[in-house]
């Protein structure tokens, strides 16, 4: 993706309210940010474990960020695997964590969300061309190359980008 500032991703939520975009944590380090790797920017807030953010080119649509609330680890057993529902990456738990978004307009001032499986870490760009190995666990399909991997990263990002904005 292209370079982005501060200014550009806390104008780009979709999701929250403009106060909220103006308080949120921004990743301090954009200007080393390796920008020509990355489908989308994603982050935790290193002082709200629960909340991570996503801001992403929209095809067509311009820059987009969505607010997320991890949910909290569950009880599950450590060999559990989960799958990465952007870059399919499979997981043992808590290294993919449930992330839900809250729909944007009047659905969302209902309450309605949206609830995906996603790398925990926000990562997914560099798992899916091979610049960072998953602490465990190991892809779906070994036989894609990095090219359509970082292809169906995008397209399943714009798939939950659209749900988001549906
Ligand atoms: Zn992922």
């Amino acid at each position: 993706m292209q370079p982005i500032s501060e200014p550009d991703i806390r104008a780009s939520f979709v999701n929250c309210s403009k106060g909220e975009a103006r308080r949120l944590a921004v990743p301090r380090e954009l200007a080393e940010m390796p920008w020509a790797d990355l489908d989308f920017l994603g982050w935790r807030d290193p002082g709200a474990a629960e909340r991570a953010y996503l801001v992403a080119e929209r095809d067509g649509g311009g820059l987009t960020g969505v607010a997320l609330r991890a949910t909290p680890k569950g009880t599950r057993s450590f060999t559990a695997r989960s799958m990465c529902s952007l870059c399919l990456t499979t997981r043992t738990a808590g290294a993919v964590a449930l992330m839900t978004a809250r729909r944007t307009g009047e659905s969302g001032r209902r309450g309605n969300t949206v609830g995906q499986y996603l790398c925990a870490d926000l990562a997914c760009s560099f798992y899916v061309r091979g610049l960072r190995a998953p602490a465990a666990g190991a892809d779906l399909d070994e036989s894609l190359s990095p090219a359509e991997k970082i292809a169906r990263t995008r397209a399943n990002l714009d798939a939950f980008l659209a749900k988001v904005m549906a």
